[in-house]
């Protein structure tokens, strides 16, 4: 994995706590874990639809650019 992918992950995690009016990743994962569906974002760059999805997606649609682009939080964080 690169460090650019990384990072690109770190940018839309901290944009998906941004969205979702969480302070901090930690709570985000914390909330996200707890519940049934997960804060998701599109990993397109320059697009940052968000919504709700399964804990381990990681090809959501996203409505927005229609692509299979939509990964939830948990599997950004790594978690899942
Ligand atoms: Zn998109």
């Amino acid at each position: 994995m690169s460090t650019i992918a990384l990072s690109n992950k770190g940018a839309k995690l901290m944009k998906l706590c941004d969205v979702e009016g969480f302070d901090s990743l930690d709570d985000l994962l914390q909330a996200a874990v707890t519940d049934s569906v997960c804060p998701a974002i599109c990993m397109t760059e320059g697009c940052d639809y968000t919504t709700e999805m399964e804990p381990d997606q990681d090809r959501g649609f996203c409505e927005v650019c229609g692509g299979q682009t939509v990964t939830s939080a948990l599997v950004l964080a790594g978690l899942i």
